[in-house]
């Protein structure tokens, strides 16, 4: 039993690939038919305020209950043009299912998530497109990222009549649809296949391998284009600040969660022992999908209580029905390291102080590990503006107002680098409020 034990092929493909399949299969149309009866059709529907995207949840499952799947589907993207994604990625616990009146100690809620997947699926699977363009406006825009806020943002433009061009410092477009979300969440290419959804409106271009800062400055940006969006995301990982941070054997979970949805599971390293530190969706997200590929003990060490995980408690779930051990209240000290890499991680206890910090106990243990995961956040940072006039900042991220509109004229904002939550149906709100104000902004009379 060596140190360093990481290596591909820990299951066999097929373990592997079934491992990886959906948490839960999609509805068949007698299935959706039940759980669309359930709904009762609330006026002032609760889980139409709590969607980030305001979609017509009353409306499409009526749609869905009377036999008008395809009518359901537009219902919803018309609201959110990731409908598909969103129905697999938001955390509905805490959103539209949370507050459904049928959510009692009695009852469940209605299944708002698989019915969402239901409609949307239907329509992607016909390859049918709702959408068309608005005559040519004459106006064009530029958009910076091109992940869900920039996405959203390009496809509302679009349908306005206005052409964009996104500009997309990655090889693919799709931001963390494509590079970040588990890969048991986005199965079948979704994410490609949504891309070229939202593409097929016509009036996008996407420039892959383009990266604001280092190959355009957003001085000529502004100049060139009638208005900017910038949905840049988070564009930099916390560090822990520790000796041995850069030992081989030691990851930022994001890279590593980007190498799984990019590479062939099968041939993918893992360790047989991983820590993961951190206790946030990230942090869970890792520590499943290693476990996922054959990882034997997996253990997320986070410095404070349950209570204050960022993970949700769904999420919470699904790594303890992994198998996915959840220490608490342990910070590391030291990454433990012989001379060919990690092997293991010092922690030290903690607890609330009595003017309620947290402190260290001052007695310590240590874990091995083969693989040891940072996952303690991401942050946004304005280096892609140096040379620039910059917008205004808030607390780290780009300050905007409620339509999206940043400090600078002509310029608007949304996503992951604007404050709000992180999640993937809050960029997309972001990108389409911004869309309509810009549209507003291009063809009142006073512009240009
Ligand atoms: C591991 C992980 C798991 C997650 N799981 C969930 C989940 O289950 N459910 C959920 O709702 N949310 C989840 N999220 C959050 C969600 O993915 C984000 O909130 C969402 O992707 C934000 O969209 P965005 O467009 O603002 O940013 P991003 O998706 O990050 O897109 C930003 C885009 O900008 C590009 N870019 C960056 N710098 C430059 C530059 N200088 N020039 C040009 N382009 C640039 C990037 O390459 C990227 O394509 C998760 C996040 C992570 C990290
Ligand atoms: S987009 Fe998300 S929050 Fe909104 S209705 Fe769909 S699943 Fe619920």
């Amino acid at each position: 039993m060596s140190a360093h034990d990481i290596r591909p092929g820990r299951l066999t493909p097929q373990q592997i690939a079934d491992n990886y399949d959906a948490l839960q299969p999609p509805l068949n149309d007698m299935q959706a038919i039940h759980e669309a009866a359930r709904c009762l059709f609330c006026f002032d529907a609760p889980c139409t305020e709590a969607c980030p995207t305001g979609i017509d949840i009353p409306g499409f499952i009526r749609m869905i209950s009377t036999g008008n799947t395809r009518g359901a589907a537009i219902r919803i993207l018309d609201e959110n043009i990731m409908g598909g994604t969103c129905a697999n990625v938001c955390p509905v616990e805490e959103l539209c299912e949370e507050v459904c009146v049928r959510n009692t100690a009695e009852d469940k809620p209605v299944e708002i998530g698989r019915l969402q997947d239901f409609a949307t699926r239907h329509l992607f699977e016909r390859g049918i497109q709702p959408y068309s363009r608005a005559p040519d406006s004459g106006r064009h825009v530029a958009v910076v990222g091109a992940g869900p806020a920039g996405l959203a943002c390009a496809h509302r433009l679009a349908v306005l009549g206005h052409r964009v061009t996104a500009i997309e410092a990655k090889p693919k477009a799709g931001g963390l649809n494509e590079y970040g979300l588990a890969a048991y969440k986005m199965l079948d290419e979704r994410a490609a296949k949504e891309i070229e959804f939202i593409l097929g409106v016509g009036g996008i271009e996407i420039q892959t391998g383009h990266a604001l800062g280092s190959d355009v400055s957003l001085d000529v940006l502004r100049e060139v284009y009638d208005a900017v969006f910038i949905g840049l995301g988070h564009n930099a990982v916390n560090a822990l600040r520790l000796d041995n941070e850069d030992v081989p054997g030691v990851y930022n979970a994001v890279d590593f969660i980007e190498r799984i949805r990019q590479e062939d599971l099968a041939t993918l390293p893992v360790g047989r022992r991983v820590l993961v530190i951190g206790g946030g969706n990230t942090a869970i997200d890792i520590a499943v999908q290693v476990k996922k590929l054959g990882a034997e003990y997996v253990t997320m060490v986070y410095r404070r209580g349950e209570a204050d995980m960022g993970a949700t408690w769904h999420e919470r779930e699904v790594a303890q029905t992994n198998g996915v051990l959840i220490k608490n209240w342990a910070k590391p000290v030291r990454i433990l390291a012989d001379g060919e890499g990690a092997t293991g991680v010092e922690f030290e206890y903690t607890r609330y102080a009595d003017d309620g910090t947290l402190e260290g106990t001052g007695e310590t243990f240590a874990l091995e590990a083969d693989m040891v995961f940072k996952a303690i956040g991401q942050h946004f940072e304005p280096g892609p503006f140096a040379g620039s006039e910059a917008p205004e900042m808030d607390r780290g991220r780009i300050a905007v107002d409620a339509l999206r509109r940043t400090s600078l004229p002509g310029v608007w904002a949304g996503g992951d680098c604007v404050a709000g939550q992180d999640l993937t149906v809050v960029a997309v709100q972001d990108g389409k409020v911004a869309a309509n104000s810009i549209h507003e902004f291009l063809t009142e009379p006073t512009h240009g």
